[in-house]
């Protein structure tokens, strides 16, 4: 199938909502592969230098996030898993994994756009990001650009769900 070019047409009113594009455009490209539409990239010096997407399926790893891969292509890019001077924007709010990663890469900032009520480890389902660490914080802003996340989440539910229910359908009329 050839790839859908991004669907939505923003003019980001700052840096964070011109990174969250980005990160948007990745959560189209696992939009269009079936998977749960969740995109990051990862920011250094104001160049985005690690993009990732959610690849649940295709890789059959609960682990395949898109924060987790963006984290891993980042960490790859520097040789260092210290991740200094970067900023992680996604699309979702972050999963306790992820909250978790993001912690140990030392990232100092994350931007994220909609809320997870189910998994979001950022207030919806638990909050790590408000304990106090040591040695390290992490500065958080939010809901950048939240309705179009949330938008592509809503559709690719409501697509599976139409699917879901016509392949019943189907098997109900056998
Ligand atoms: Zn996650």
């Amino acid at each position: 199938m050839t790839p859908s070019p991004f669907p939505f047409s923003i003019a980001p009113q700052n840096e964070d909502e011109r990174f969250m594009i980005e990160a948007l455009k990745e959560a189209w490209k696992a939009f269009q592969k079936g998977e749960v539409p969740v995109g990051a990239v990862i920011v250094h010096e104001g160049r985005v230098i690690a993009r990732g997407h959610n690849q649940v399926e295709m890789l059959q790893d609960a682990t395949a996030h898109a924060e987790m891969l963006s984290i891993t292509a980042a960490e790859s890019y520097f040789e260092n898993w210290r991740l200094a001077k970067t900023v992680l924007y996604c699309t979702i709010e972050p999963c306790c994994m992820c909250a978790g990663a993001i912690f140990l890469s030392r990232i100092p900032r994350l931007v994220w756009g909609a809320p997870d009520i189910r998994h979001g480890a950022n207030g919806s389902f638990v909050n790590v990001f408000d304990k106090v660490h040591p040695t390290h914080k992490v500065q958080v802003d939010c809901h950048v650009l939240q309705e179009i996340s949330a938008k592509l989440m809503r559709d690719f539910f409501q697509q599976r769900r139409k699917e879901t229910s016509y392949n019943l359908d189907d098997e109900l009329s056998c």
